[in-house]
């Protein structure tokens, strides 16, 4: 080997073989680098599920690199606390010539390496990250001459451009969006029986890793007990296979619904395996598209599916680099309270919430309608500090990596943007979550109370947000009709929320 090989940067999101970071690979001089950092587990109080996901998944990267003969700078928890002092002890050692990297996930990342380099006098070479249909350019072009983006139009252009679910220029089944069949919920009888998702249980990687995880970030929240995740890019791809013969074809009409104890009902769970690059999006989309022309899933359903992919996971990627670093210190509805301290332990009385919060910390898993319209829907409401509740999620799900938690959970959830990732903010009363689940029959509020001892706090608090913004959201056209409500509460009526609003947040303040 040469005396001056080049340092390969893998980071811990970027697991994938096919990266444009090996295009020109030598084995002959080349070393992969990759380090556990603690510091990526602390600066945000990671969930123990979370952290577990991207260490297993990385060294079984590891893994499948030496088993290629390729030579590795691996370096384990504990030794390094930053990413940055990682390197530059690597540089030290290897002396190497450059720098090769595709571009970070998180724009902080970003400039923690390209700041290391600078200190260590070495080129790096920063590649575009080929995972995504879209690149950053890409995205910028489609911005350019726009006053306002949405994703819908977005989406559109994806579809003409990749072909995906079109036939001779047009979309296939005569419309680009089936959303409206795609809003049910269970009967009283709940989701019946279903084939549950594929579990991957822990090998002795996995297992040396949860036992580092319980060991060495025992204070941090959640549990490891029920970890199954896939962590290598063959599980990813079971993973996808059981997802599009078990579920695929409901997942459309029940995309929205929620069921206690039932995380998963018809979703995916390849968000983590996706977002860790494990599994290519386009073998995802293919895959989808496959299974509708051959009748294993209605149209519906895998548009339905495809859009968030193609569309939303695009689009947020989108909006995130073309709005960092401003973007996270956003705040357009002065929203300043703390979090709720039971988002950390799930105890709480709201039985929507102690279900989403429960599933959360067991498994760091919450589906989007469980994440917008649960625990989201109750932080925009209570007035909780965008930036708070965006460390909140960024935390606890193993699917969480800045580009795609950010926009979802400051713009698309907490509306801190003023209206770039959605047209309008998402609230909504308890009666909401009443309509698309089960939590509210047990529980000891009533969703249709806003005042009185049975008030349920997300129907107070939501006519508490109207009455709070009202001057301002009177200029977007598409609230007026829940302001057309709000209108015809009394004065009495409005006195009587605001003071049971007060009660609420100086009740969830404190604790359950
Ligand atoms: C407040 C909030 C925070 C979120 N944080 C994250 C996050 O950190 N990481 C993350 O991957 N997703 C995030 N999402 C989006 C979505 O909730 C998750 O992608 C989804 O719940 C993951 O579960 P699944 O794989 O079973 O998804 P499915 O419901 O099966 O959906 C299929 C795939 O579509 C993609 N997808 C769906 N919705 C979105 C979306 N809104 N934005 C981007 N991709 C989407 C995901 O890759 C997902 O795997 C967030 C949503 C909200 C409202
Ligand atoms: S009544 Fe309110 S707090 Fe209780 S489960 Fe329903 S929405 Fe949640």
């Amino acid at each position: 080997m040469s005396s001056s090989p080049r340092l390969i940067l893998v980071l811990g999101d970027q697991l994938d073989l096919k990266s444009a970071a090996f295009e020109d690979f030598d084995p002959k001089t080349d070393i992969v680098w990759m380090a556990e950092v603690s510091d990526e587990s602390t600066k945000v109080w990671t969930s123990k599920p979370r952290i577990a996901v991207f260490i297993a998944a990385m060294r079984h990267f590891r893994d499948a690199l030496k088993a290629r003969g390729w030579k590795l700078d691996y370096q384990e928890m504990g030794v390094h606390s930053s990413l940055a002092a990682a390197l530059k002890s690597s540089c030290k050692k290897w002396k190497p010539t450059s720098l090769v990297m595709v571009h970070a996930g998180e724009w902080s990342v970003q400039q923690e390496i390209e700041a290391a380099a600078v200190e260590v006098n070495l080129p790096l070479d920063v590649r575009e990250d080929l995972h995504f249909f879209c690149t950053r350019g890409d995205f910028a072009n489609h911005v350019d001459g726009r006053k306002q983006l949405r994703m819908e139009f977005f989406y559109r252009e994806m579809r003409q451009k990749t072909g995906v679910l079109m036939a001779e220029g047009k979309p296939i089944g005569g419309q680009w969006n089936f959303d409206h069949d795609n809003r049910g919920s269970f009967g009283k009888n709940g989701p019946g029986l279903r084939v549950l998702p594929r579990r991957f249980l822990p090998d002795f990687v996995t297992r040396e890793v949860i036992e580092m995880v319980k060991d060495r970030f025992k204070e941090h929240p959640g549990s490891l007990d029920d970890f199954d995740w896939p962590v290598t890019a063959d599980e990813a791809r079971e993973a996808l296979h059981d997802f599009i013969q078990h579920r695929l074809s409901d997942f459309g009409q029940y995309q929205d619904a929620m069921w206690t104890n039932e995380p998963w009902l018809y979703h995916s769970r390849l968000s983590a395996a996706m977002n860790l690059k494990l599994l290519d999006p386009r073998e995802v989309v293919v895959a989808a598209e496959k299974a509708y022309h051959a009748g294993i899933a209605p149209l519906a359903s895998v548009e339905g599916f495809i859009r968030q992919i193609l569309g939303w996971r695009e689009y947020v990627r989108g909006v995130y680099w073309l709005h960092m670093p401003d973007y996270v210190e956003r705040n357009a509805m002065q929203a300043h309270e703390p979090l709720p301290p039971f988002y950390w332990s799930g105890e709480t009385d709201m039985n929507c919430l102690r279900d989403a919060l429960a599933q959360t910390l067991r498994y760091g898993y919450a589906h989007h309608i469980q994440r917008l319209m649960v625990t989201g829907l109750f932080a925009l409401l209570y007035g909780v500090d965008p930036r708070k509740v965006h460390e909140w999620y960024l935390a606890v799900y193993v699917d969480a990596v800045e580009w795609v938690e950010l926009p979802n959970t400051l713009g698309m959830s907490q509306y801190a943007d003023g209206g770039v990732m959605a047209s309008k903010p998402y609230v909504a009363s308890g009666k909401y979550i009443q309509r698309m689940s089960n939590s509210c029959a047990g529980c000891r509020f009533d969703p249709a109370q806003s005042t009185g001892p049975k008030a349920c706090p997300f129907t107070t608090l939501y006519w508490d947000y109207l009455l709070q913004h009202e001057p301002a959201l009177k200029k977007n056209q598409r609230m007026s009709m829940q302001l057309k409500n709000l209108a015809r509460l009394d004065d009495s009526q409005r006195k009587a929320i605001q003071n049971q609003a007060k009660t609420v947040r100086e009740t969830y303040s404190q604790s359950a």
